[in-house]
């Protein structure tokens, strides 16, 4: 099939990064993939992992020339990353990201993005809990759902052609209000890892002997939130700053559930705790019928 685009520019080749690198060379997607990242260190091994065609210095001199940017590094550096590239970026260029909050993007890129560069902002539902140019992996977005949010006035064309890209690493593609995403994802992904670092710090915090039997016998439950309370703690800081409100808007209900959940069991009410797994348990049949397990 032939290359979607010509010259594909990384700004950040981490999980996410260098799981595109992967899935853009199964699929042929790119004439060349050209990248940058903050330390020495992961330019070096991306480039050792012949994850990239060229290797540079800083994210100016990766985008120039692209015909697609995607900004793959935490939330809170996209003003500095906007105003690094924006001079460099090709007119008729796609500008997008794969960051976890919407309308921080707008935000943040927005009013830097220059004339005549089609601006798409996109969030792959897609991740595991680690983190760095070996993370990655081509498989990562097959079957996932890939979430773009583009201005009102986008040029259509530009739309289908990230779509299309999308679609070619395997996502199915989402068109949405950026605002409706960061609500959505404050409930199926931040408030998750806001109680998952919250278990996993209070266990923590228990006495010696408590925390060491915490460990031994993990696999009750426990195990699971360690896992996503692995996740990258700089991401996971820029996602509850840039979407503050939406996770507090989500939290203050869950705040209310769990309150009832408590007056239940203090009260005894077998029937309301009964009630609520029941239908909390459908929930987990329809993730499977739609096959997100
Ligand atoms: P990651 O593995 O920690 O990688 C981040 C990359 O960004 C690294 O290559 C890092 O370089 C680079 N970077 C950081 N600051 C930079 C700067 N100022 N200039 C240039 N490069 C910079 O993170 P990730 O998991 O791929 O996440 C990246 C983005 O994807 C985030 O916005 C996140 O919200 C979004 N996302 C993550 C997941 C997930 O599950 N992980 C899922 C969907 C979307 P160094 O290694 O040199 O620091």
């Amino acid at each position: 099939m032939a290359v979607l685009f010509p010259r594909v520019a990384l700004i950040g080749v981490g999980l996410i990064g260098s799981s595109l690198c992967h899935a853009i060379r199964r699929g042929g997607l790119a004439g060349h993939i050209a990248a940058t990242a903050r330390s020495e260190r992961t330019r070096a091994k991306a480039v050792e992992l012949g994850l990239v065609d060229s290797m540079h210095p800083d994210a100016g001199t990766a985008a120039a020339g692209a015909d697609l940017v995607v900004i793959c590094t935490p939330i809170g550096t996209y003003a500095e990353i906007g105003a690094a590239i924006r001079a460099r970026l090709k007119p008729g260029a796609i500008l997008t990201d794969v960051g976890s909050v919407k309308q921080a993007a707008v935000r943040d890129l927005g009013p830097l993005v220059p004339e005549g560069v089609h601006f798409v902002p996109g969030h792959p539902v897609a991740g595991t809990e680690h983190s760095g140019p070996e993370a990655g992996f081509a498989e990562l977005f097959d079957g996932r759902w890939c979430i773009l949010t583009p201005p009102p006035g986008t040029d259509q064309g530009a739309v289908d052609r990230l779509a299309e890209f999308w679609r070619r690493c395997g996502s199915q593609v989402e068109i949405m209000e950026p605002a409706h995403h960061d609500i959505v994802l404050a409930i199926t992904s931040h408030l998750p890892h806001l109680i998952a670092y919250t278990i996993v710090g209070t266990a923590t915090d228990l006495e010696d002997a408590t925390r060491k039997e915490v460990v031994k016998f993990s696999a009750g439950g426990f195990r699971d939130f360690t896992r996503i309370a692995a996740s990258d703690p700089v991401m996971w800081r820029d996602i509850f700053l840039n979407n503050r409100e939406a996770v507090l808007e989500i939290l203050g209900r869950f705040t209310e559930d769990l309150t009832a959940l408590q007056r239940a069991i203090r009260w005894g009410e077998g029937d309301k705790l009964e009630d609520w797994f029941i239908r909390t348990r459908a929930i987990r049949r329809g993730i499977i019928d739609a096959k997100q397990a």
